[in-house]
């Protein structure tokens, strides 16, 4: 089986022996070269947003810009760093939890979309755009109450923190037409992630049809409807990538049958994961109680992936000759090694039992599929090793004279 190593990055770790380690590799052509066939995989009428929080690297996001319509930020440091980043990207800011300062800055800078969460920020939101003296078009995002199956996290169709309850949004779109300032555009319903593209496409057909019969019921103009992301990244197969072009004939037809409605995704995992590695080398291989181990450098506080969905991070193996001649040299052959990091807990492991030909202290281990909710979502501070380096094969360049939008 594939694991997903960008040829890109390994002629580049191959070439590179002063390479500094651990490090980040984003193999930028391999990207855009994804992204682009995602969009071309959906209808021009259906938006395609990428979800920063998946990886917010200026450099990934200024990668994705040519092949996006746009950003969906979900806090106020993400809505600062993508107007930095991107500056003529138009931005949607969505998140559970909006301090009234992230909806003021929101209001102040203007953002094309505003995700709404709940009541309160729909009556703060009306003072701040009164104040900033600006319209904001808002999506009301909504538990809708859906059948999602087999998905990773479900965040809608049972009780959950995110979005309005079915039986508030008649309220809360009450609220939005008082306002002058605020505009309903339509509704959001992000439902799940780790759906394949049948299970995303039987949740985008009940979403549409949910929200064009509540649009009837309560007289509500349904201009847009955003479907949310979480489409399926498999771990355990590289090569077996969410299925965009089927997905894509759903959105395809659904747009045929309802020409009025603009549909939107949002993913963020299946967009920037196989760009992604992560290198680093081996410190030790040892035996424990029968069992081979091989201590990295680096570890989960570097990549978390692997540890906070409890997968096995795929890999592959770049074995270095170099090694000096006075030390003798740890190694294991024919045997399954379990791959951990330097932190003194158990659960500081990337992935378990690799059938690995073999290991040896100084060889290279390329970690796959590290490109989505990897470095920022890791504990980096924990035993305060350094961090690692990050290195970024083609990248876009930097627009020159880039400012706040
Ligand atoms: C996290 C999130 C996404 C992206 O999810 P992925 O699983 O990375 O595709 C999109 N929309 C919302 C509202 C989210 O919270």
């Amino acid at each position: 089986m594939s694991n997903g190593a960008p040829a890109a990055v390994l002629d580049h770790v191959r070439r590179s022996p002063d390479l500094p380690l651990p490090a980040y590799i984003t193999d930028h052509a391999g990207l855009a070269t994804w992204a682009a066939a995602v969009r071309a995989a959906l209808p021009s009428q259906v938006e395609l947003l990428y979800a920063a929080k998946a990886n917010p690297d200026p450099d990934v996001l200024r990668c994705l810009a040519p092949h996006v319509d746009g950003f969906e930020v979900a806090s106020g440091g993400e809505l600062s760093h993508a107007a930095a980043a991107v500056p003529t990207a138009p931005l949607s800011f969505g998140g559970p939890g909006k301090s009234e300062a992230e909806l003021a800055l929101a209001a102040d800078r203007g953002v094309h979309r505003l995700h709404v969460e709940s009541e309160r920020e729909l009556h703060l939101l009306t003072g701040l755009a009164a104040a900033a003296g600006r319209p904001i078009d808002v999506l009301l995002r909504v538990n809708a109450p859906l059948h999602v199956p087999g998905a990773a996290l479900a965040m809608g169709g049972g009780p959950t923190p995110f979005g309005l309850d079915p039986s508030r949004l008649d309220a809360a779109a009450r609220l939005v037409a008082a306002s002058p300032w605020l505009r309903l555009r339509g509704l959001h319903l992000h439902l799940a992630s780790g759906l394949d593209a049948a299970g995303c496409a039987l949740v985008a057909q009940q979403a549409v049809r949910w929200a064009l019969d509540w649009a009837r019921r309560t007289d509500n103009r349904l201009e847009e409807l955003n479907l949310g992301g979480g489409m399926a990244v498999d771990y355990a197969d590289p090569a077996a990538r969410f299925d965009w072009p089927a997905y894509g004939q759903t959105l395809t037809d659904l747009v045929r049958r309802h020409p009025g409605l603009r549909l939107k995704v949002e993913p963020g995992r299946s967009l920037t994961a196989y760009a992604g590695c992560y290198v680093t080398t081996v410190l030790d291989v040892k035996r424990s109680y029968g069992r081979a181990f091989a201590v990295l450098a680096g570890g989960t506080h570097h990549l978390r992936t692997p540890a906070a969905r409890g997968h096995d991070q795929p890999c592959t193996v770049v074995p270095i000759e170099t090694w000096p001649a006075d030390l003798p040299r740890p190694a294991v052959a024919g045997e399954p090694v379990t791959l951990v990091g330097q932190l003194c807990t158990p659960r500081d492991v990337l992935a378990r039992d690799v059938p690995l030909p073999a290991l040896r202290a100084g060889d290279l281990v390329v970690f796959t599929m590290a490109g989505a909710y990897s470095w920022n979502i890791s504990h980096t501070a924990f035993l305060m090793h350094p961090a690692p380096a990050f290195v970024h094969l083609q990248r876009t360049p930097r627009p020159s004279g880039a400012g706040l939008r």
